[in-house]
């Protein structure tokens, strides 16, 4: 179809964060659900390829990025983070010293990729693993607004790969920023 109003949008997203704070989950429990996906694995990386029809005029193919094994070095090349529009930052909501990592993570994101207009790309965090019990040390309310805002994120939303819970949103937040700065 050739229709001149709609528009086909890629658009590459990062997930980041430490090893087994379920990145990976995530990414696996967002692209299943919906009408088309495909999978690749790559040294390094594990590519998921999600077609979103946004609105009437607009499709999106969503490519996440999600890292497989490097977390431990705490950053990224970046030829990993080039042309990227957009992150989740990801962290266990029961394990403190991953959501301490969080602010290393963002830092590199911000070292190493901005839009073409010079800002910095929109970040969402994610505290997995809500189904569980919280580490008490994870802020929240006023505390962790607080926290989001000195460290630039747009959103922050508390998610279960597992059960389900505050993945779509999340995502579809994210896009909703990605979109806004078009
Ligand atoms: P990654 O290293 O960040 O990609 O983490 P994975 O996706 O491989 O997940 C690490 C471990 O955490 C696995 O055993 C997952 O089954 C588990 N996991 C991931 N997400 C959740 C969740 O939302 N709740 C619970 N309870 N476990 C999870
Ligand atoms: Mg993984």
């Amino acid at each position: 179809r050739s229709d001149p109003k709609r528009r086909e949008k890629l658009y590459k997203v990062l997930v980041i964060g430490d090893i087994g704070v379920g990145k990976t989950s995530c990414v696996k429990r967002y692209v299943h659900r919906f009408f088309s996906q495909q999978y690749r694995a790559t040294i390094g990386v594990d590519f998921a390829l999600k077609i979103i029809n946004w609105d009437q005029n607009t499709v999106i193919r969503l490519q996440l990025w999600d890292i497989a094994g490097q977390e431990r070095f705490g950053h990224m090349t970046r030829v990993y983070y080039k042309d990227a529009i957009g992150a989740l930052i990801v962290f266990d909501i029961n394990r403190m010293a991953t959501f301490e990592a969080v602010t290393k993570w963002k830092k590199d994101l911000d070292q190493k990729v901005e839009l073409p207009d010079g800002k910095p790309v929109p970040c969402v965090l994610l505290g997995n693993k809500c189904d569980q019990t919280r580490d008490e040390q994870v802020p929240e309310g006023p505390r962790m607004d607080q926290f989001l805002r000195e460290n630039g994120f747009c959103g922050y939303f508390e998610t279960s790969a597992k059960d389900n819970i505050g993945i779509d949103e999340s995502a579809r937040y994210l896009l909703s920023k990605i979109i806004e700065n078009e």
